[in-house]
């Protein structure tokens, strides 16, 4: 075929934004395409980011646990030893089981899977360099851009993704680096950072900032956290600048100033890896050929319902506006399928929930001290340790604290954060609370199973409205 279509929605990538968007549209009644050039569903998240590092957090953690973390608690283990071959190969498993469940989800609900690269001809057509070869044209009436995002470069650092890595080398190194430097202390710096360190690397983390954890965490709790990594054996220099990295003798060398000037270091590591952000990713697409319009950041500019400024053209995901997040691209997914079948869809941006996957885990909802602080809010804060909450002890797993934050007046929750075992299940909960609007008295008076860690979360709301019981 030269061409396939009309349909009435097109989008353009399979990551979580797009084969969202393609489902629920074609659930919907419009008839559908996704065009996703990697090969496979699932975008960045499925494929080279949330899934395959979840799996190295939660494999690295059993690891460690089992080398450092049984004795005290009766079991006697000997001959532990890492297989990172196989700990590789799992963590594939559940990438490929995965991404072709995404593949029979689009079966199941007749969306058309076409494989290769998308570009504007014009607003409702597009080119399609097949990966089989050959190209066609594909015609929408509506079309969603979801093509996410890639790596910022680090400007003279060259990447090979074998010494010098990105997340995706970070993933899948072939044996276990003696040390790690790490350039930004955000999440992906933060998570790769420990899969390396339990595994037996020596991994420091270089920071622009004085604090780490990226955008968006507490203050309180960022201390607390870069305390608790810092005792685990990761290594810091906050406050200091990356001047320039180089292959020298089979090794990096890494040149390193004080953020303030003045002071330099010259460091060296067997692996690098580059984590100081993500940018949209919109090469290829011929956006200049129907007039999208980019901001300063190289996001696509969108309205309230998605439009681009080209009729007919939509963009959701990490290639827009707000948090790089898998679960924000998914509401938008939904929100903007919703528009188009039914003229109405809605993201609360107010509660995106964030999670940093290390252990404990770090989640937070709503908004930051430093936030409503700034805002001139009034505002209540309600704190319970772990150390207090009996399953946490009985499970030897007291690291960290649950902290409610509700308007002063109306008892209303403004912002959740935990840092805690089992956090980003436990942040759901605040989520769900603050989607419907809930008082902290509300969650306090919310009988909660016991023993379980998120008795910690009832008390945190009982202090924020009152007194908790166990502390
Ligand atoms: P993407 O997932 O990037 O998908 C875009 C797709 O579009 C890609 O597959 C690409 O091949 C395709 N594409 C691009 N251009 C074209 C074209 N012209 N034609 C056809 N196809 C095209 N988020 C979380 O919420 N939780 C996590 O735990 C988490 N962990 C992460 C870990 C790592 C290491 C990384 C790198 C990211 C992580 N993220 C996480 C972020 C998450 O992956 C992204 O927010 C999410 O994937 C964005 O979804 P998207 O659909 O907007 O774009
Ligand atoms: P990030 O924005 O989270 O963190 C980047 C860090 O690098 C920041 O702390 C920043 O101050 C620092 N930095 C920037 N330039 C620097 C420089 N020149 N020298 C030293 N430090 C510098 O970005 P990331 O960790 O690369 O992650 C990218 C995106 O992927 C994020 O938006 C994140 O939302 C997403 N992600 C999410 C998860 C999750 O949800 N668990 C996991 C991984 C990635």
């Amino acid at each position: 075929a030269t061409s396939s279509g009309p349909y009435d929605t097109v989008v353009i990538g399979g990551g979580p934004g797009g084969y969202v968007a393609a489902i629920k549209s074609a659930q919907l009644g419009l008839r559908t395409a996704c065009i996703e050039k990697r090969g496979s569903l699932g975008g960045t998240c499925l494929n080279v980011g949330c899934i395959p590092s979840k799996a190295m957090l939660n494999n690295s953690h059993l690891y460690h646990q089992a080398k450092h973390d049984m004795k005290a608690r009766g079991i006697e283990l000997s001959g532990i030893d890492l297989n990172l071959t196989q700990m590789m190969k799992a963590k594939d498993t559940s990438v490929t089981s995965l991404t072709k469940g995404v593949e029979g989800l689009f079966k199941k609900n007749k969306v058309d899977y076409i494989k290769g690269a998308a570009s504007f001809t014009s607003s409702n057509h597009l080119s399609v360099d097949l990966l089989e070869g050959g190209q066609i044209e594909v015609e929408g009436k509506n079309i969603i851009i979801a093509t996410g995002s890639e790596v910022t470069p680090f400007p003279g650092i060259e990447i090979d993704e074998d010494q010098i890595v990105t997340s995706t080398g970070a993933l899948s190194l072939k044996e276990v680096p003696r040390k790690m430097v790490v350039i930004g202390g955000g999440i992906i710096g933060l998570e790769m950072g420990s899969v390396w360190s339990r595994l037996g690397s020596e991994v420091t983390v270089v920071e622009f900032l004085p604090y780490i954890g990226g955008p968006g965490l507490d203050e309180e709790l960022g201390k607390q956290f870069q305390k608790t990594l810092v005792k685990q054996g990761i290594k810091f220099k906050t406050e200091t600048k990356v001047i320039s990295a180089e292959k020298v003798d089979g090794r990096v060398r890494i040149q390193l100033e004080s953020a303030k000037g003045g002071n330099q270091e010259t460091i060296e590591t067997d692996v690098l890896l580059v984590s100081i952000g993500r940018r949209p990713y919109t090469s290829g697409l011929n956006l200049e050929k129907i007039g999208v319009e980019l901001d300063n950041k190289g996001r696509i500019i969108i309205d309230d319902q998605y439009n681009t400024s080209a009729k007919g053209v939509r963009a959701i995901g990490d290639v827009t506006f707000g948090p790089m997040l898998a679960h924000k691209a998914e509401e938008e997914g939904i929100a903007v399928s919703e528009i188009l079948a039914t003229g109405h869809g809605h993201v609360n941006y107010g509660v995106v929930p964030s999670v940093i996957y290390t252990h404990p885990e770090v989640a937070w909802v709503g908004k930051t001290e430093q936030e409503l602080k700034q805002a001139g809010v009034k505002y209540k804060v309600g704190k319970f340790p772990f150390l207090a909450n009996s399953r946490a002890k009985t499970n030897q797993d007291t690291e960290g604290s649950v902290k409610f934050l509700a308007e002063a007046e109306t008892d209303k929750i403004l912002g959740v954060h935990i840092m805690g075992p089992n956090a980003g299940e436990m942040i759901g909960s605040a989520a769900l609370a603050m989607e419907y609007g809930a008082s902290s008295e509300d969650v306090a008076r919310t009988c909660h199973a016991h023993p379980t860690l998120s008795e910690a979360f009832k008390e945190a709301a009982m202090a924020a409205c009152g007194s908790p019981i166990h502390f």
